[in-house]
């Protein structure tokens, strides 16, 4: 039988901090809806592109990179429009056709210097992202600074930014309609900023820039070359600070990384 009194304080509490560590931590309507009922009064209808979407992947080599439901047409224009980041921004700014938006407090375009050597690109904005408006600036960040440190670099040196521009709620990674819509914004990012390298944090920017699936644990380490619109770039992926947080054991071959990535910043006199 379901309990419907109204909770008391303690309860109400112990509910919230519930909701905190399931990664909840924003409210979207003023009145709670009981979504489980609803989708069991539903009748459950699963059409044949939802089926193809469920029945299990067969284990592929090389698979393709990931296909996503979402017409980036618009974006592409609109990034190909801007002709300076400034112009990038604003149009970033004006743009309203990621839902992502709608929940984010703001957009997150980059961070360092645009004249920059050196590109970052992560996933998407966290909390702390969010509520500044710059990557990269919660515990992961941090530690990303301490990384770049080790190699004599800091964010006069770099220029980063993220797949996505406005932060994924409960940082649940961005689905595959929200990076096909954004991408064309961080190709254009990439494309103005010209960097001489980039490097890929993490499995999103990696799989996305390098359209493959295969998972970080597999591509970081390997350098490629990499076009982006009218740029082609020598491209490292490495591991995202976030999940080095994580499995610090993994900071190893972080810092293996580190030190390719200032190899070929001496070997291309940067
Ligand atoms: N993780 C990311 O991928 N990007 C940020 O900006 C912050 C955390």
């Amino acid at each position: 039988m379901t309990d419907t009194r109204p909770l008391n304080d303690a309860e109400a509490l112990a509910a919230l901090e519930w909701y905190r560590a399931a990664g909840v931590d924003l409210a979207v309507g003023e009145t709670p809806v009981d979504r489980f009922a609803a989708s069991q009064a539903a009748p459950r209808r699963v059409n044949a592109a939802a089926r193809a979407m469920l029945a299990p992947a067969s284990p592929v080599a090389e698979a393709p990179a990931i296909v996503a439901n979402a017409d980036p047409s618009e974006t592409r224009q609109l990034a190909a429009g801007a002709a300076t980041l400034d112009e990038l921004r604003a149009v970033m700014e004006g743009y309203d056709g990621c839902v992502l938006k709608k929940r984010a407090t703001q957009l997150v375009f980059a961070d360092g210097n645009p004249e920059a050597k050196i590109m970052l690109v992560g996933e998407g904005p966290g909390a702390e992202e969010d509520r500044l408006g710059k990557p990269f600036v919660g515990r992961g960040g941090q530690l990303l600074d301490r990384m770049l440190g080790s190699i004599g670099l800091d964010r006069t040196r770099v220029f980063i930014a993220n797949m996505v521009p406005w932060r994924p709620p409960g940082n649940r990674d961005p689905t595959p309609e929200e990076l096909a819509l954004c991408t064309p914004f961080i190709h254009r990012q990439i494309e103005l900023v010209a960097p001489k390298i980039l490097v890929a944090l993490g499995n999103v920017p990696t799989q996305a820039l390098f359209e493959t699936r295969a998972g970080i644990t597999r591509m970081r380490g390997q350098w490629r070359e990499l076009t982006i619109n009218s740029h082609t770039m020598p491209a490292l992926p490495t591991l995202h600070p976030a999940y080095l947080l994580r499995q610090p054991a993994a900071k190893a071959q972080a810092w293996r990384d580190m030190l390719a990535l200032q190899a070929a910043m001496r070997r291309l006199g940067l």
